[in-house]
């Protein structure tokens, strides 16, 4: 189960292939090779990375 790594919140939605959106603090969540990205989502719409503010560890994907 995905689990986001900025609030925990298990409420993930599936936006794409390996995309996820966070229903608890509505930033955007990427998988790859088993490392979960977390992307925030500026008000123009782009995406700004937030991986500095996690340790890898905090992000590994162990299904
Ligand atoms: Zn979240």
């Amino acid at each position: 189960m995905l689990q986001c790594p900025n609030c925990r919140s298990k409420d993930i939605g599936k936006i794409g292939i390996n995309q996820y959106y966070c229903w608890g603090c509505f930033i955007e969540l990427s998988l790859a090779d088993g490392i979960i990205k977390t992307h925030q989502v500026e008000e123009d719409g782009s995406l700004s990375s937030l991986d500095d503010l996690f340790d890898e560890d905090e992000r590994r994907y162990s299904s």
